[in-house]
């Protein structure tokens, strides 16, 4: 009983605190991130890396594409100009699914145009 409400608690803290600190290894939520975007422990200016972005924008873009091209083969103004705002929509739903689905990892890096090697 107590060993299954342990394992249970264990999946809660790691449903909501997905983010870990490249440096501390602190893990916290999305929520804490997006306040500051750095770790809150160590306080370090924390990103998502440069493959998670690429994948991210490239998946939104193909989602908008695709939506904009099915209105477009409709041949009706209306319809091409609601599909935008459609697959806007839309793009951003999954793009919230993948953020839930697969946490980023997370890169240290300086703020501004100094770029320092932190580890
Ligand atoms: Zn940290």
């Amino acid at each position: 009983m107590n060993q299954r409400r342990q394992a249970f608690r264990r999946i809660i803290k790691r449903r909501g605190r997905p983010l870990t600190c490249p440096l501390c290894n602190f893990k916290f939520s999305f929520r804490r991130y997006f306040k500051g975007r750095c770790c809150p422990k160590c306080k370090v200016p924390v990103g998502f890396s440069l493959g998670y972005r690429v994948v991210l924008t490239s998946v939104g873009l193909v989602v908008v594409g695709k939506i904009v091209y099915t209105a477009l083969l409709t041949r009706s103004f209306v319809g091409v100009m609601l599909s935008m705002v459609l697959g806007l929509v839309v793009a951003l739903a999954v793009q919230a699914v993948i953020f839930r689905k697969f946490p980023p990892k997370l890169q240290a890096h300086a703020e501004g145009q100094i770029w320092l090697r932190l580890r």
